[in-house]
């Protein structure tokens, strides 16, 4: 993942096309955002979480019940 964009001095995620201002915000960005789908899922309600303490809080919550 070298071909970085630069547009106005910004730089784009070639990914994502999501836009930060300063180049070491992109690089954490594809480090531990970009091509990381949330793979926590509920199991009550399908809702997907990128850490596993959110869904853990979700569930504890029982946010995902409706009643
Ligand atoms: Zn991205
Ligand atoms: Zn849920």
């Amino acid at each position: 993942m070298e071909a970085v964009t630069q547009k106005n001095g910004l730089f784009a995620c070639p990914r994502c096309g999501k836009v930060y201002q300063l180049y070491h915000s992109l690089q954490r960005h594809l480090r531990v955002e970009c091509g990381h789908e949330p793979r926590h899922a509920c199991p009550n309600c399908g809702r997907r979480f990128k850490h596993r303490f959110n869904l853990l809080a979700h569930l504890r919550n029982w946010a995902c019940r409706k009643e």
